[in-house]
């Protein structure tokens, strides 16, 4: 990728250019390098956004999957081989039942019926092939991601079915997440962490891999190929609803769905066509592991960092192990705080009984099962109607993240990811870490 290094150079190449990045912080335009994932100026930590030359989305009805909305996709090519995308459509049950007259559903998972094609059944499916198709074909270095399970899994299924290179690294508690209807390619391998470890434990170690010569990092939510496919859930609500909906329902763990949902709003309104709203974020997570809702509530931009233990022990009671990320994208410039203050947006603590009784409800009402952080997502649009915090008129989009994986089990059977290699936590320190791989590629 060429640097550009004067600033009237960008300028003269923006207009051939698909997007670029600009810091949320200081405003620097950066040219599209892949691999770029902060500004490089010295200020206090920020999110790049892409901003695409396409201010009006056209819908390519003709490619693959959610590629079809590539114009906001910061790729250049997409995959074949890829069927999935958010679905959205319109509740009866649920929406009667809570008696609301607009609530739509953006489905992210398995659902044949309604042709809901995420075969690793979440969300992160649409991060999954946004990242890859983001990076240079035939690309020599190996991506490694860490991950606490969904995200882990959608990288495993989607490298090993294009034959991509990866390094997963995830708790060893979590192994039971990775799974596929089909056999895994030799391509994914994938490294445990022992013991009481989080996924806090991965990121720490999937930290050290990325730095080794020959690797790369996903990068997390400051990979705007991460947000930008997260965030075609609002797309492709927005575009079949035909407007931006007035609030928008979300679990969280990082804060990277919420922060993507509010950037694709952004982008409606400078397309125009679907109306001026800013929709309220109304963002969920699991009691008791609650660290952006605490903070929120308090009115504090900072999370409250806790104790090694009393994190370890929250985070154990939460049912929704998919939310539970220590280190939150929540204070830093573009982060969840700044999503949440522009949109006047409110955030949830949702017991796992509550989780568990949506669950159900959804599950007696809609028709397909949805995963505990879903749960907690559809008890926090409950507790929102509970409190008159939205109108019964007003248009609701509920982000399903993850549905379907019982109906998978049902339908397929399952292939189980074995882990290539076990590290303690204390074991996750470069020099220790880097013999320990050396010895099992040998
Ligand atoms: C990751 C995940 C979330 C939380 O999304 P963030 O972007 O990390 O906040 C919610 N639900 C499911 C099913 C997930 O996998
Ligand atoms: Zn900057």
């Amino acid at each position: 990728m060429v640097e550009f290094t004067r600033s009237s150079a960008l300028v003269r190449m923006k207009s051939q250019l698909k997007h670029i990045l600009r810091c949320t912080l200081c405003g620097k335009e950066h040219p599209p390098d892949p691999f770029r994932l902060s500004c490089d100026q010295e200020h206090e930590p920020s999110l790049l956004r892409a901003v695409y030359s396409n201010k009006k989305l056209e819908v390519k009805q003709n490619l693959p999957g959610l590629f079809r909305y590539m114009d906001w996709l910061p790729v250049h090519r997409y995959l074949d081989d890829v069927e999935g995308k958010p679905i959205t459509y319109q509740s009866q049950n649920l929406a009667h039942h809570l008696g609301l007259e607009r609530l739509f559903i953006s489905f992210n998972g398995y659902w044949p019926e309604r042709d809901g094609r995420l075969f690793s059944c979440s969300f992160k499916e649409l991060e999954a092939f946004s990242v890859l198709a983001r990076v240079p074909k035939n690309h020599l270095k190996t991506l490694v991601v860490a991950s606490a399970g969904n995200t882990g899994r959608a990288f495993a299924n989607v490298c090993s079915r294009l034959k991509i290179p990866l390094y997963l690294v995830i708790p060893e508690q979590n192994l039971s997440a990775i799974w596929s209807k089909d056999s895994f390619d030799s391509c994914v391998r994938l490294i445990a962490v022992a013991e009481n470890s989080d996924y806090f434990d991965a990121i720490r170690l999937g930290k050290i891999i990325s730095q080794f010569e020959g690797f790369f990092p996903e990068g997390g939510a400051r990979n705007v190929a991460r947000r930008d496919g997260m965030g075609l859930t609002v797309v492709d609500g927005t575009v079949t609803i035909g407007e931006i909906p007035d609030h928008y329902f979300q679990a969280v763990g990082s804060g990277t769905g919420g922060i993507s949902a509010y950037e694709a709003n952004l982008r409606f309104l400078a397309d125009g066509r679907f109306g001026n709203k800013k929709m309220k974020l109304h963002l969920c997570q699991n009691i008791p592991f609650t660290p952006m809702t605490d903070a929120w509530k308090a009115g504090r931009r900072e999370i409250s960092s806790l104790s090694e233990i009393e994190a370890k022990e929250r985070i154990n009671q939460a049912a929704a192990k998919v939310l539970t990320n220590r280190n939150p994208a929540y204070s830093l410039a573009g982060g969840v705080y700044e999503a949440l203050t522009d949109t006047q947006g409110e955030m949830y603590g949702v017991t796992n009984e509550e989780s568990q009784k949506a669950r159900v409800l959804f599950e007696q009402l809609e028709g397909i099962d949805i995963c505990p952080a879903s749960g907690v997502a559809t008890a926090g649009l409950i507790q929102a109607v509970e409190a008159g915090r939205v109108g019964k008129k007003e248009c609701i989009l509920l982000n399903i993240t993850s549905g379907g994986s019982q109906r998978m089990r049902q339908d397929y059977s399952l292939n189980y990811l074995k882990p290539d290699l076990v590290l303690t936590p204390q074991e996750i320190e470069p020099d220790l870490v880097a013999r320990r791989l050396a010895q099992f590629q040998a």
